[in-house]
């Protein structure tokens, strides 16, 4: 066979691979074949690996040069809205690892966008060192007001909501609440003076 890269017709390339697997289904041919594939030493990246080729028919058929099989995508990039689509289409409950939405309402907000602008703001604020001893590794950003406070207060600020079963609601509203938000309430510690604060 002659080297280098050359593209392979799909039709000539499926009866090619029909006519492989019909030599492995006749039990004169597969004989054989086990034969000289016994009589080689394996190649180092299969050591010990053995692949029964009528159970796995498509075994080694990957990559975009293979049409429909894994991988048959690779290199190839979707357009924005289809890249929108696939993100919308996996959000929430039509994400494989959705677990019903237990996450609780002090994370939820701890990981909006709000909270790490507030977060940065104060960092940049406080010129990335410690409020109280210039230490400038792994700083936190501690609550004056704990969030534990502030969400208390929250919630009797909407006790039309039920904590349970309004909680995208409720997502919703501490995007607009101005305390969670305020720069003021926030400073810069290193961990040691979090902890001892
Ligand atoms: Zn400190």
């Amino acid at each position: 066979m002659a080297r280098g890269i050359y593209q392979r017709d799909p039709i000539i390339r499926e009866t090619r691979r029909q006519a492989q697997l019909a030599r492995w289904r006749n039990p004169v041919m597969r004989e054989k074949m086990l034969t000289a594939l016994l009589s080689h030493p394996p190649r180092r990246w299969n050591k010990g690996m053995k692949m029964d080729i009528l159970k796995y028919p498509n075994w080694g058929l990957r990559g975009k040069h293979h049409p429909g099989q894994p991988g048959c995508r690779k290199g190839s990039k979707a357009s924005i809205e289809t890249r929108e689509k696939l993100r919308k289409s996996h959000q929430g409950n039509r994400h494989y690892n959705w677990r019903g939405g237990k996450t609780s309402l002090p994370k939820r907000i701890r990981r909006l966008q709000e909270y790490n602008r507030w977060r940065v703001s104060i960092l940049q604020r406080d010129n990335n060192r410690c409020v109280n001893c210039g230490n400038q590794n792994r700083l936190h950003v501690d609550h004056k007001i704990s969030l534990g406070t502030l969400i208390e207060q929250f919630l009797a600020a909407h006790n039309y909501f039920d904590p349970h079963l309004n909680k995208e609601e409720l997502v919703k509203a501490a995007y607009n609440w101005k305390p969670f938000w305020d720069i003021a309430n926030g400073r810069t510690l290193c961990p040691r003076c979090h902890r001892d604060r």
